[in-house]
């Protein structure tokens, strides 16, 4: 059976972008369908409608996203219809040179869905990050569903699948952010507000958030910036360095 949803699309360079009817397919091997809740609005999804990614247009944009499994392929074990999932972009394979030496998040081969979702005259759409989820209903690799719990809204869940881990991870992993350390992060959108709350909780002690906003600054503070730094009216550079020595 297809599903013919609704669906936001970039049909071409720095066009507008437009609301139209898609078609996605059951779930094959490996696949899954979810009928998504929420989707965040990330700066990636302009870089993809302004050609800063690739040129495989149409793209069908969206990839922030939280969501109920409608269905599964037939092999699928690591999911079930009626699971509530966040969308993550980075389903790593398990087996290539980066996953084995324990470093997941630069896998080679991470996991989309096989098959494709469509225009109605058939033409394969790109989903945003193997994601594709301003739509009403999105068809991933199986992998790239990642339970939660279902009392989280799905407005704050669907953050994990991109900002959230983006962030935490820089913090985490690359960053290798450890006990004691200074952190400065610069810019504190949704993925520098969590870069915050990741060197947060790798225990740096001194965590400056520096932005031209007051409003974002507040946020970081509340996510655990011990100091605050606006590029609009102080010296940068000199404030983080009087603030660690
Ligand atoms: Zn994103
Ligand atoms: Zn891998």
């Amino acid at each position: 059976m297809t599903h013919r949803v609704r669906g936001v699309i970039a049909r071409s360079k720095g066009a507008p972008v437009e609301t139209t009817t898609i078609l996605v397919p059951d779930p094959g091997p490996g696949e899954a369908l979810v009928r998504v809740q929420a989707c965040g609005v990330c700066h990636t999804d302009l870089h993809y409608r302004e050609g800063g990614i690739n040129d495989e247009y149409p793209f069908l944009l969206g990839h922030e996203a939280a969501g109920v499994v409608e269905s599964v392929g037939p092999d699928v074990t690591s999911v079930a219809p009626g699971d509530f999932v966040i969308l993550n972009w980075r389903a790593v394979c398990g087996t290539c040179r980066a996953c084995r030496r324990g470093r997941p998040w630069y896998c080679f081969a991470t996991h989309n869905a096989t098959q494709s979702m469509t225009l109605e005259d058939g033409t394969p759409l790109s989903p945003a990050l193997g994601i594709g989820a301003f739509a009403e209903k999105t068809l991933v690799a199986a992998g790239q569903c990642t339970k939660v719990d279902p009392a989280a809204a799905p407005a704050a869940a669907g953050l994990l699948g991109c900002g959230v881990m983006a962030g935490l991870g820089a913090a985490l992993n690359t960053g290798n952010v450890g006990r004691g350390d200074s952190v400065a992060v610069i810019g504190c959108g949704g993925v520098g507000n969590a870069a915050v709350a990741g060197a947060r909780l790798a225990g740096a002690s001194r965590i400056i958030a520096v932005d031209l906003d007051d409003r974002k600054l507040e946020w970081a503070r509340g996510l655990g910036a011990t100091h605050t730094v606006n590029g609009r009216t102080e010296d940068v550079v000199k404030a983080v360095q009087a603030l660690t020595g």
